[in-house]
Parts: C-alpha cells; structure tokens; sequence
C-alpha cells in the first residue's frame, strides 16, 4: 500500500520540540525572535506570512512583522535590513518573496547577516551548503530531507530525480541528496523527453510549479515521490505539480498537497530561527 508522507503530522512533532528548546531558551534570557519584512499587498505572500507569524507564536518565538508599501524604494528596504541585522532581540530576518519588480531580490537577501539568514538564500550559506560547510539550510528542500528520513528512506545509492532548477528548491534539493550519496539529476523546462528521465527515478521530486505535471506513466512503481509546487486547480484549489490521485496507486511513498512539504516548510523555518540563537548563545 502507498505510504503517505504526512508533513502536517511531522511538522507538529518538529514544532513541539522546538517549543521546549524555545522555553529552555527564554529561561536563559533570550526569547528568539524572527522578523518578517512583507513589501507589498500581494495575496499569496500575506497567507505566507499569517502562517509563518502563526507558526511563530506556537512555538514560543517571538514574531516582529514589518509590512511596507509595493512603492517602498531599494534603499529603505535596504535600511530596514541594516536594523534589524543590527538588533539583538533579532535573531532571523525574511524578506517574503517575491519582492516588487524595481527591487534587486539578491541584494536583498545578500544585505541579510549571513547568521541571521533563516530562510537559508544568502549567497554565503548557499556556498556553504556547495562545499559541504556548516550553515542555513533553504527551509523547503531541509523539510524535504526530513520527510524522507521520517519515512525511513533510504538515500545512498538510489537515483533521484529533481524537476525544477530554482536557487530555492530545485538546486539546493540536489546539493542535499548528493551530500547523502544519490546519484542525482536535475530536470528543467529545457529537458528533453521528461518522462524518459522520471521513470528512472528512485526518488521524484517535483519542484516546478505546474499543476498535474507530473502524471502516472512519469512515475516508476515504487518510487518516492515528493510533491513540492504549489498551485490552484480550475476549480480554485490547493495542488501540487503531482497528479496525486493517479500517481498514489504507483508510487511507493508520496506527498499530499496540501499537507506534505508545505508544513514542512515552516517548521525548518522555525528551527533555523532557533538553531541562530543556539549557535550564538552556545
Ligand atoms: P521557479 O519558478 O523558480 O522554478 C521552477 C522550475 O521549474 C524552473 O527550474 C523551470 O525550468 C522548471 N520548469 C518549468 N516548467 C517546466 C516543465 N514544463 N518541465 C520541467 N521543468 C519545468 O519555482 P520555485 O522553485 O520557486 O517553486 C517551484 C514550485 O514549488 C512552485 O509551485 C512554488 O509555489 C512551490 N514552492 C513550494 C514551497 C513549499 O513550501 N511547499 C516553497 C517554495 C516553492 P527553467 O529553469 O528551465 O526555467
């Protein structure tokens, strides 16, 4: 029978131990606290970041949103940054993306204190992560490699398949499931006969953003198969860039959207927060 890796329920169980390291935390005298810069109205990003503050005040962490205008200019945002790297009740800083088109999104999570970068996006710990050094790992392919360790699969040796290229998910996903021996290929837009190369898959991961991309005959039997895109359905609905309904009977383990690596996401976010003040605090 299909395993469905249940994100929402692992997420609950990372929370609850987070909340117990936060109390141990604020017993010492410091609560951590993230800060969230939204720039903007969009829609989408504000559900974000009401989940991520929620997220926040479950655990204990202390949440300090910063909602500036779509016309806020490079440099106040820029300002913003520079502040908050500079105060101490800060302990991890996230610009929502996307950040509105006048903005250079690079030097923005660039100006970000690489020990304060949370998200995990600073060019500093994307190097880090390249060359196998401690630092942030991006919260979404971190969740992901929890998931699969939760479920107990194993990695080394096995063929994983990554569609999606992105400095997000996509190539970081890829660095992580090196960095535990799969043999690893990275799938993209100009990939000729997509198919060909998911069915060799051991372990599917579909980074993309297109609704029912992936669909059964992509799918080797068995295999694992992570669900990360996010997407609305004709009829307005959450879905992944999995046809879930006919993959599930396919595949070994797979991932539910909602429900699967979203949660996820949030919960890394929350540990990185933490790991920022252990780190400091020793
Ligand atoms: P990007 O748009 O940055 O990257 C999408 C990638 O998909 C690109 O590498 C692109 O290729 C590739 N691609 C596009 N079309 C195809 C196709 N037809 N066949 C194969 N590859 C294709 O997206 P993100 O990485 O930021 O996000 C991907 C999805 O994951 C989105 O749905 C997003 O909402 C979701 N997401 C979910 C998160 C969660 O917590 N669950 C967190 C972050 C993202 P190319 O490089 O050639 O253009």
């Amino acid at each position: 029978m299909t395993h469905i890796l249940d994100g929402k329920a692992l997420a609950a169980e990372i929370r609850a131990e987070l909340k117990t390291r936060v109390d141990r935390l604020a017993a010492r005298g410091h609560r951590p606290g993230l800060a969230v810069i939204l720039v903007g109205d969009d829609c989408a990003s504000q559900v974000y970041v009401r989940n991520k503050i929620k997220a926040c005040a479950d655990t204990g962490i202390t949440s300090l949103e910063f909602r500036m205008p779509a016309d806020t200019s490079e440099e106040a945002l820029l300002a913003k940054i520079a502040e908050l790297n500079a105060d101490p009740a800060v302990d991890g800083i996230l610009v929502q993306m996307p950040v509105p088109r006048h903005i250079d999104a690079r030097k923005v999570i660039d100006a970000i204190a690489p020990e304060k970068d949370v998200d995990g996006f600073h060019v500093c710990n994307a190097g880090a992560l390249m060359i196998g050094k401690p630092g942030f790992l991006p919260c979404t392919p971190y969740g992901v490699m929890k998931l699969l360790e939760k479920a107990g699969c194993s990695i080394e040796g096995k063929h994983a398949v990554i569609v999606g290229r992105s400095n997000i998910v996509g190539k970081p996903q890829a660095l992580l499931l090196l960095s535990k021996n799969a043999t690893v290929t990275v799938a993209h837009s100009r990939t000729a006969d997509l198919g060909a190369v998911t069915r060799t898959a051991d372990i599917l991961i579909a980074a993309v953003g297109r609704s029912k991309l992936i669909t059964a005959d992509m799918v080797k039997p068995g295999a694992v198969v992570i669900d990360v895109g996010m997407n609305r359905d004709e009829n307005g609905r959450l879905c992944g860039d999995v046809d879930f309904a006919a993959v599930a009977p396919v595949a070994g383990a797979i991932t539910p959207v909602p429900g699967g690596v979203g949660p996820m996401t949030i919960a890394m976010l929350l540990t990185n927060t933490v790991e920022a003040v252990e780190r400091r605090l020793g």
